[in-house]
């Protein structure tokens, strides 16, 4: 049987047997994989321990042999553990993950999104700054900086419909109002590298509303709820905020 070799990052591990587990993994040639890890529980594994969620990892495994199989895992190497602790802003990108990645679509600005926010230990905004790049390379909003209409750039407030697109104050003012510091912000967290974007912050006040209002474009895109989303009901970062 034909060997594949990728490299990628484990999003969840849920038990399949006693001793077996089911690895999905989003991957730099091959997008999203299910992975049949035999083995993966015993006392004696190799794996278990080291291979944890969001762990970036060389793999070799079989190809399903029809759409009814699974793919089998046979190694894995070179484990890069993550920056960030278990929290809500993990449960919400392993769902997106599963939500929104097709098996076997590889999309290598996401891989290569998920590789860098891995890193993003600090970034007190994670959930936000996840949702608006994620959404953005899945083709959801346009660039925050020019109204969808008129295209004119935004000088004051801007109005965000749930289909993602953002209008300048004259051309439509329903919707999420967002104000100038908002889509400044916004607009880092589409396109700025991490060691930028990660110590640009909403205001306080801003969080909650735009956190809030991804999970509407979520929920209304996907017509499913998020189940994180209740992890972030009310919740107010930490510290650090502008
Ligand atoms: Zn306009």
């Amino acid at each position: 049987m034909r060997t594949v070799f990728d490299c990628g990052i484990v999003f969840s591990i849920q038990k399949f047997s006693e001793f077996d587990a089911i690895l999905k993994i989003f991957s730099k040639n091959n997008g999203k994989i299910s992975l049949l890890a035999r083995g993966f529980f015993r006392p004696k594994s190799k794996m278990i321990g080291v291979l944890q969620l969001f762990c970036e990892t060389d793999f070799y495994f079989f190809p399903a042999k029809n759409e009814k199989s699974l793919c089998k895992l046979i190694r894995t190497e070179n484990f890069s553990p993550p920056n960030f602790q278990p929290s809500p802003d993990f449960f919400l990108i392993s769902e997106f993950c599963e939500k929104f990645c097709r098996e076997n679509q590889s999309i290598p600005t996401f891989f290569n999104f998920l590789s860098e926010i891995r890193r993003a230990s600090d970034a007190k905004n994670l959930a936000v700054i996840f949702l608006v790049r994620a959404l953005t390379i899945f083709g959801f909003f346009p660039d925050f900086k020019f109204c969808s209409k008129c295209g004119k750039k935004f000088s004051n407030f801007a109005f965000w419909k749930m289909s993602g697109e953002i209008f300048c104050e004259n051309c439509d003012n329903s919707g999420q109002k967002l104000n100038f510091s908002d889509i400044k912000v916004l607009k880092s967290y589409q396109y700025f590298s991490l060691e930028i974007y990660q110590k640009i912050l909403l205001e306080i006040k801003s969080y909650q509303k735009i956190l809030d209002f991804l999970f509407l474009i979520l929920k209304n895109s996907h017509h499913t709820s998020f189940f994180s989303q209740k992890f972030f009901k009310n919740k107010k970062p930490e510290s650090n905020f502008c």
